[in-house]
């Protein structure tokens, strides 16, 4: 198979399943004070420690969850429904917290609107604005930085989502500005079901779990010991990643897809280096997906598929993009430019078959 479907999870680095085999013969509960404690306490620590000094925070900031979903309903749970202002392209786990949340437009190239932002803020009625680093659909990256520097003329608190961002672009906290951050290990060559919450010292945290006192009273329950392991493990496994060659990779598929008659959707703003949303008129999202799929290439499409009926996404449908005719493909460390030339090969396959069955409907 040729994966090309990385924002939606990513392969184990070999490196994250021996440090997780590696952890499997710990048998000590975090909390517990004998030896065989203190070794799993140790190897939660190190990792909290290796999240810390790759986002820039202080250690005791990182709060280990089960999942990025997990991370974005707390930080959004810690205030009031009225008091939160999202973007329009949020992921569902920003989004669906409080369907009823006002929202921050975007521009057509899927870029948060300033000036609807600003004057969104001046309301005065907000108390924390939530904007991702970068789309997951289509990597345009956000101006989180501008925005959290704004957000705090008025007395707002900021939310980055950075679970796409994180191990592919630099992610700093101190230097975006931003109060929560938002990271998942499955996005970054870890195991799916962990991921963590950065968040301020002395700022509101809901308590969604409460039981034994872990992770400093903020979230119960014993520690996902290996998710947590194999988290740390894929930080540092992810900053070695070339994202230059992938970004030349991922250039040279669009290329060769325009060539071909696709469009380049956000094309002209800055992007993750990873991903691409490729337009294809005439065709549909969810049998382009099924065709690549046939010919054993893993792409994602770009519109919700849900009882049975494809919708344009919500992040295109902000954009003005209302067609189902695109696939998202994400690239990661394992491409290569035979995968890229495969994949091209096949959609100019996939694209003379439906022009072929496209004249013979006609005729008859
Ligand atoms: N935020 C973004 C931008 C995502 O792309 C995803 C996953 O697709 C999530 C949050 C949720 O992360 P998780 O799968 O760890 O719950």
């Amino acid at each position: 198979m040729i994966y090309c479907d990385y924002n939606a999870t990513t392969p184990l680095f070999p490196a994250v399943k021996n440090a997780m085999r590696h952890a499997m013969d710990s048998v000590g509960n975090p909390s517990s004070v004998h030896t065989c404690g203190r070794q799993a306490r140790a190897y939660i620590e190190a990792a909290r420690h290796t999240v810390a000094t790759h986002v820039n925070c202080h250690p005791a900031s990182v709060v280990f969850t089960s999942s990025g979903t997990e991370a974005n309903n707390l930080a959004l749970q810690s205030f009031a429904p009225h008091e939160v202002l999202v973007s329009a392209i949020e992921h569902a786990s920003v989004a669906r917290v409080f369907p009823q949340a006002e929202a921050i437009m975007v521009t057509a190239q899927g870029v948060i609107d300033r000036d609807d932002l600003a004057t969104k803020l001046k309301t005065g009625r907000y108390k924390l604005v939530s904007v991702m680093l970068a789309n997951n659909e289509t990597g345009a990256i956000q101006p989180v930085q501008e925005v959290a520097m704004l957000a705090h003329q008025y007395g707002c608190a900021v939310h980055c989502d950075a679970v796409q961002a994180f191990g592919k672009i630099p992610v700093d906290m101190r230097v975006l500005g931003v109060d929560y951050m938002t990271i998942s290990a499955h996005k970054i060559g870890g195991p799916a079901g962990v991921g963590a919450l950065i968040v301020p010292v002395d700022g509101p945290l809901c308590v969604m779990h409460r039981g034994g006192g872990q992770e400093r009273r903020r979230r119960g329950g014993s520690e996902n010991l290996l998710g947590i392991v194999g988290f740390g493990a894929a930080i540092t496994e992810i900053a070695e990643v070339s994202w230059e060659r992938v970004a030349l990779l991922r250039d040279q598929l669009e290329r060769g897809a325009e060539e071909l008659g696709a469009h380049v959707l956000a094309i002209s703003e800055p992007r993750l280096p990873n991903t691409t949303v490729l337009g294809f008129p005439g065709m549909r999202s969810e049998t382009l997906v099924m065709q690549y799929d046939l010919n054993r290439i893993s792409v994602s499409a770009g519109s919700a598929c849900s009882s049975g009926k494809v919708e344009t996404s919500q992040v295109l449908q902000a954009m003005g993009y209302t067609r189902q005719d695109t696939v998202r493909v994400s690239l990661g460390w394992r491409s290569s430019l035979t995968e890229i030339n495969t994949f091209l090969a096949v959609t100019q396959k996939i694209i003379q078959h439906a022009d072929t069955t496209a004249s013979y409907s006609q005729v008859a």
